[in-house]
């Protein structure tokens, strides 16, 4: 079957190989992919950012069909459409996988990094870590709910907004869009969008966004404060200091910011604003099966619709190049079919 791996000098780009697969164990099950996204998290992996991984097949936003399952297997059959992502196997059995924080567990497995991932024809995966996919949802739009969806369900849970409060997203980017679309359709809060792209602004208010603010032109905090008293939370997909900043800023009192951008850089928290406020500042990483589950379910009920391209296996060089130059508009998927 063919693959698309990451080269031997990490060189930020992959080869396309023939790769024969080993036969699965008990507990997993063999799954013919038909679809799989491309992340930027990809790109690190390629360029051995998080540590050289050469001959890795790439790729967790991958989606497909279960052609096999192991003797053990229970939770999938034959033919059930399921998800190849991130959070590929916890341990099961330590404090974060035994009290439904499972993406912390500290001996994790991450599909297209640490286990051979979905960019590529055929997938081995635990069979108990595959999350199945719903009817009604279409696939290729399934596979970027495995990773950017599931990540801003995520976050929004975890910033505990409730109706009608205001929450501000910083970065309407891939990410963002999402993030918004669930703020807005799931847990039906107010949305505010920040971002310094106008064009991803205009798509922000298509898609529903109360209120947008481009933050090359105004100070989102100060707007924020003014026209809404401040949010009541805010979750940061932007992948800039400043973004992390005026999140904080925005806040009302015991506001919540919860990072999801990952800018290599620490931001400036004024201590008194955090104890005199009660501010509180959070991480949260990727989501839970469960997470998932829920985070594919709205999909199919229409409540949130990702905006994918669909590209052939070849063309994976030429994808992660259009993303170094932020060419690229919504999620680009690969069909292995095409
Ligand atoms: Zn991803
Ligand atoms: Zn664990």
């Amino acid at each position: 079957m063919k693959a698309a791996v990451v080269r031997k000098n990490s060189d930020g780009y992959v080869d396309i190989v023939e790769k024969e697969l080993r036969p699965i164990k008990a507990n997993e099950a063999l799954v013919d992919v038909e679809y799989c996204g491309v992340c930027h998290t990809d790109l690190h992996v390629a360029h051995g950012d998080f540590g050289e991984k050469p001959g890795r097949v790439l790729g967790h936003e991958g989606i497909g069909i279960v052609k096999e399952i192991g003797k053990d297997v229970k939770s999938l059959k034959i033919g059930d459409r399921v998800s190849i992502a991130w959070f590929f196997e916890g341990c099961g059995h330590c404090e974060y996988c035994n009290t439904g924080r499972e993406t912390f567990c500290r001996e994790v497995k991450n599909a297209g990094y640490t286990a051979d991932g979905g960019m590529a024809e055929q997938a081995i995966v635990v069979a108990d870590y595959a999350v199945k996919v719903p009817e009604g949802l279409d696939p290729a739009e399934a596979s970027s709910i495995t990773c950017a969806g599931v990540t801003t369900y995520k976050a929004i849970k975890v910033s505990k907004i409730r109706p009608g409060q205001w929450i501000a997203i910083y970065g309407a980017g891939g990410l963002g869009n999402l993030a918004i679309q669930y703020a807005k359709n799931v847990f039906n809060a107010k949305v505010i969008a920040v971002d310094i792209n106008d064009e991803k602004l205009a798509l922000a208010k298509e898609i529903g966004a109360d209120l947008t603010i481009n933050s090359l032109n105004e100070d989102a905090a100060k707007v924020i404060q003014e026209k809404c008293g401040g949010a009541h939370a805010a979750v940061v997909t932007a992948v800039a200091k400043a973004a992390f900043n005026s999140a904080v800023d925005c806040l009302r009192a015991t506001g919540v910011v919860v990072a999801v951008g990952l800018p290599v850089e620490t931001m400036d928290l004024s201590i008194p604003r955090t104890v005199l406020d009660g501010i509180e500042v959070v991480g949260s990483l990727v989501g839970t099966r469960e997470d998932l589950r829920e985070a594919f379910q709205f999909g199919a009920e229409g409540k949130v619709k990702p905006i994918v391209q669909t590209r052939s296996l070849n063309e994976v060089n030429d994808i992660i190049d259009e993303m170094l130059a932020g060419k690229i508009e919504g999620r680009m998927v690969i069909d292995m079919k095409k």
